[in-house]
């Protein structure tokens, strides 16, 4: 990655854990040091159930992010967590527009609700890291850069600044599969998506967004992938879990 963009690193712990392994997860994330000047940004995104406890127990120089959020403010909205009330608790960021999210036939998000969510959590102050991704099957249709682009541009349409902005990369096929994108398929569309942004929205953003890989990444491969040049952190599911996440924050020398 380049040196203007400050490596992040986030972990998705999705669905899991309680009371107990979180203290001891949080614990596991505490001990990891990260030299001051090395600019290295580490995020964890518990359930929203554990945000608060989360936040009171992981170090200040680490943010803390939430993997969902609602679309207005406060109201009738049965089930639903909104911008403010995520600021309230301390949180930093909030995960967009995963694959889960958009493909999980309960859940199915479309490209323009996940850009109303990324338009209220910027407005709000929060940070987005927002994920994009091609399915199998795009993929081997040659459609992972028409995907992109596509799932970028419903959020281009509602949103105009972009520095609170990290674009997660997150081929769907790679994700919990074990099968992780080699260093070059990554950077073949990292680098693409930066010329997308180069191309439709402005050349300054390019230069700063950073664009994170997800899927996958765990402690043995994260070394070759961090040294992409458009590769600027990662989106860690499965192995935030563990204690090799210490080893994949280390990743970028
Ligand atoms: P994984 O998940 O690391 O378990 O593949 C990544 C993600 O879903 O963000």
């Amino acid at each position: 990655s380049a040196s203007n963009r400050h490596f992040f690193v986030g972990g998705n712990w999705k669905c899991n854990g309680n009371k107990k392994s979180i203290r001891e997860l949080v614990e596991l994330v505490n001990a990891i040091h990260v030299e001051r000047n090395s600019g290295i940004e580490v995020v964890c995104a518990p359930p929203f159930p554990y945000l608060d406890f989360v936040r009171s127990l992981l170090k200040k120089e680490f943010g803390v992010a939430a993997q969902n959020c609602w679309i207005t403010g406060s109201g009738a909205y049965t089930g639903e967590v909104s911008t403010d009330m995520l600021l309230d608790v301390g949180v930093d960021w909030v995960i967009l527009g995963h694959s889960e999210r958009r493909h999980l036939p309960e859940l199915q998000e479309t490209d323009e609700t996940i850009a109303q969510k990324t338009k209220r959590a910027l407005d709000s102050g929060l940070g987005v890291i927002l994920c994009i991704g091609e399915l199998l099957q795009e993929r081997e249709e040659g459609k992972t850069l028409d995907v992109c682009k596509r799932q970028l541009s419903a959020v281009a349409k509602v949103v105009t600044d972009w520095r609170k902005v990290v674009v997660a990369y997150e081929p769907v096929w790679a994700i919990g599969t074990g099968k992780v994108a080699t260093p070059e398929q990554a950077q073949e569309v990292h680098n693409s998506v930066r010329q997308w942004f180069r191309e439709s929205i402005a050349p300054q953003v390019a230069d700063t967004l950073r664009i994170i890989y997800g899927g996958s990444v765990n402690g043995q491969n994260c070394e070759r992938l961090a040294g992409q040049k458009d590769i600027d952190g990662f989106l860690v599911g499965g192995a935030s879990l563990k204690p090799e996440f210490a080893n994949i924050v280390l990743s970028h020398r």
